[in-house]
């Protein structure tokens, strides 16, 4: 099963993804980095443009 992540160390907060993709990453103010809401999303279509769209290219895609 596949499954999105971000790589927190790596995201600088743009907050593209969560544009793109508000159903799969939400943005933690606090920490000023995006997180994963719904990891097995993964097969949406703005998944891809999210990751296609990332400027440090800090979302992945897991085997789990
Ligand atoms: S697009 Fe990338 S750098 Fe921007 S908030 Fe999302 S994960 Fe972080």
């Amino acid at each position: 099963m596949k499954q999105v992540k971000i790589d927190q160390e790596e995201c600088i907060g743009c907050e593209t993804c969560v544009e793109i993709c508000p159903d799969v990453f939400a943005f933690d103010a606090g920490l000023n980095k995006a997180y994963v809401t719904n990891p097995e999303g993964v097969e949406q279509k703005c998944v891809e443009e999210s990751i296609g769209s990332c400027p440090v290219s800090c979302i992945i895609i897991e085997e789990v």
